[in-house]
């Protein structure tokens, strides 16, 4: 199969670039290839809204303003170019999606609806409801299907081609038949989305987000780029750690300990509970180790009251939080305070890009939460995720039908295939006796254990020594279902491969960097070191398939670094 265009990830980031490709030439041929069928893509499950400095609730609101929170919000790592791009672009992206068709909700006067969100100085996150991302993800999806962008759903990546460093296309499995195909084409865009469900049990994520896309960039040569940075959302449910969105701390919903009392207010009296996420996630962290939370048999948690909200607001504009909270919870958020604690949420890490969205691989290209532009430093604030995966996923699109013109013919030999066939013949292996589920958990618990909120060099060290264990454990894993037929065994296998590679980055990263920033906070190096570490991390495969790092500079502009307070 010969392609134009090969898009890796059905998301709001793959799907825009899509979209944005076709409509400038509709002449060429893409192709979309996802592991589960596009809508079920994680950003169905983005609930709080997506930032754009359109001024329709704070008159005073500017894309200066927005980009400043940013830079500020990314604890000064985030790279100044992108971020400048992505916030002058986004009241742009809105109206495109709300022309295509995406039904935000409304002021009194008709224009778009601006909530507060966290680390942010004006009312700026648009949204639908606590449906955001939902509505996101159909709009772009009919669009496709309307310019007939051809989709491969259930295809799982295998590997990323090229030759003499030029692009030549991906192999991957149908899961239907475990039959490999090869798709050859110039230009690849990886959107493959984050990878933060590695914390496992401890994660906001869909099941799907282990990260394959970062590790076949690892495999083909293509680095990684800040692993250590990854966020977690201050609310989470008790037991499932979904989440209930920032959106319902912007309606105005408060944090209480054990003594009934709104502690932000020792943390971020200005900001409360509308602070940055990686602020909010150590207050309550630290509540919690001072005895000042609940205790229940699915661990320790603090409380998120709604109640005086009242029932009509949480109606309107909470809907599905409440869902969430029933069926989860078993607690109404209308009668009572819901269970919450912090729960490993986005990947600020991922596949190292340009602006431009370009790898050091020419024709391969990154996008979305997989990516690592950087917008996002060492901290994301609220709402731009969204906007990064539209901006991006869009100019993405712009820069491969540039390429795809120009571009002579993609080849990947019989030999490539035979090798991919070679890798999954192997994962069948006779002699295999470990259990993938076993070194899963064992994976999830070594994460939160040693490599979360709080990090020191002892709980580092035995974090990275576990994850070299697991993955020396992982060799010899077992699929124990040797059926051909949707094997989903075979693919949970696979994808824990992912994860192993992906958290030998985040341990070895969070162990090399001796400094606390963002979401990174180093008990035995408590502040901000810019003298030394005000740079990005670096991860490459060596041959021997261990993880090398190093670093490369921040891309500074008219904003001075600066002390963060809120
Ligand atoms: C619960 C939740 C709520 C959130 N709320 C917000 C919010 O309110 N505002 C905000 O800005 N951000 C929010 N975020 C973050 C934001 O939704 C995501 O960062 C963003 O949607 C990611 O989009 P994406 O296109 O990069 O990837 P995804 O939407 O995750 O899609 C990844 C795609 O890659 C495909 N894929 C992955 N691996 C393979 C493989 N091996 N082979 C083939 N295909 C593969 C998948 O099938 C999928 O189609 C939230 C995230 C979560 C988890």
């Amino acid at each position: 199969m010969t392609y134009d265009i090969v898009i890796v990830g059905a998301g709001g980031g793959g799907m825009y670039a899509a979209l944005e490709a076709i409509r400038r030439n509709p002449a060429l041929k893409i192709a979309v290839i996802s592991k589960v069928y596009p809508t079920r893509s994680h950003t169905s499950a983005a609930q709080g809204g997506v930032n754009a400095a359109l001024a329709n609730k704070h008159k005073d609101d500017t894309i200066d303003l927005h980009i400043f929170d940013t830079i500020k919000g990314s604890d000064y790592l985030g790279d100044q170019d992108s971020i400048t791009y992505l916030c002058e672009q986004a009241p742009i992206l809105i109206r495109e999606l709300e022309n295509l068709g995406a039904p935000f909700s409304r002021l009194e006067d008709g224009s778009i609806a601006q909530r507060p969100f966290g680390g942010a100085s004006r009312h700026r996150c648009c949204y639908c409801a606590d449906k955001t991302g939902h509505t996101v993800l159909q709009t772009l999806f009919e669009q496709c299907m309307r310019y007939g962008i051809q989709f491969f759903n259930e295809y799982y990546l295998l590997s990323i081609e090229e030759n003499d460093g030029k692009c030549q296309g991906v192999i991957a499995l149908n899961l239907r038949d475990s039959k490999i195909h090869k798709f050859e084409a110039n230009s690849v865009i990886l959107a493959t989305g984050g990878y933060a469900k590695m914390y496992w049990h401890k994660s906001s994520n869909a099941a799907g987000l282990t990260g394959d896309g970062g590790a076949a960039a690892l495999r083909a040569g293509i680095p990684l780029k800040d692993m250590e940075f990854v966020q977690f959302h201050p609310t989470g449910l008790r037991k499932s750690g979904l989440l209930v969105t920032e959106g319902a701390r912007g309606e105005g919903g408060y944090l209480i300990n054990n003594k009934g009392e709104r502690f932000m207010s020792k943390y971020a009296p200005e900001k409360m509970e509308l602070g940055p996420r990686d602020l909010v996630s150590r207050s309550i962290e630290i509540e919690i180790r001072e005895g000042l939370g609940f205790e229940s048999t699915a661990g320790q948690f603090i409380k998120l009251d709604l109640t005086h909200l009242g029932a009509e607001l949480i109606m309107q504009r909470l809907p599905q939080i409440r869902e969430l909270c029933i069926y989860f919870e078993g607690v109404d958020p209308i009668l009572e305070p819901i269970p919450v604690r912090p729960t490993a949420h986005y990947s600020m890490g991922g596949i190292d890009v340009n602006t431009s969205c370009e790898t050091n691989i020419e024709g391969i290209y990154a996008v979305g939460e997989g990516a690592c532009v950087s917008v996002h430093g060492a901290n994301r604030l609220g709402g731009n995720s969204l906007l990064d995966i539209l901006v991006f996923g869009k100019r993405a699109g712009m820069e491969v039908v540039e390429r795809a013109s120009k571009s002579g013919q993609p080849k990947i030999s019989d030999s490539q295939v035979e090798d991919q066939q070679k890798y999954i013949d192997g994962l069948f292996g006779k002699t295999h006796h470990e259990r993938y589920d076993v070194i899963r958990e064992e994976l999830g618990t070594t994460l939160g254990e040693n490599a979360g909120i709080y990090r020191t060099k002892d709980a580092l060290t035995k974090g990275v020594a576990d994850v070299y264990e697991l993955r020396e454990r992982f060799k010899k894993v077992k699929v124990a279902d040797h059926s051909r037929l949707f094997n989903t065994n075979l693919m949970q296998v696979m994808e824990l491969g992912s994860m192993l590679d992906l958290a030998l980055c985040v341990a070895k990263g969070a162990l090399a960097r001796e400094e606390s920033r963002g979401s990174h906070s180093r008990i035995d190096f408590p502040t901000r070191d810019d003298k030394n570490w005000h740079k990005h991390s670096i991860f490459k495969m060596t041959a021997e398939g261990d993880i090398a790092v190093s670093d490369k500079p921040v891309t500074m502009g008219k904003h001075e670094l600066q002390e963060r307070t809120y």
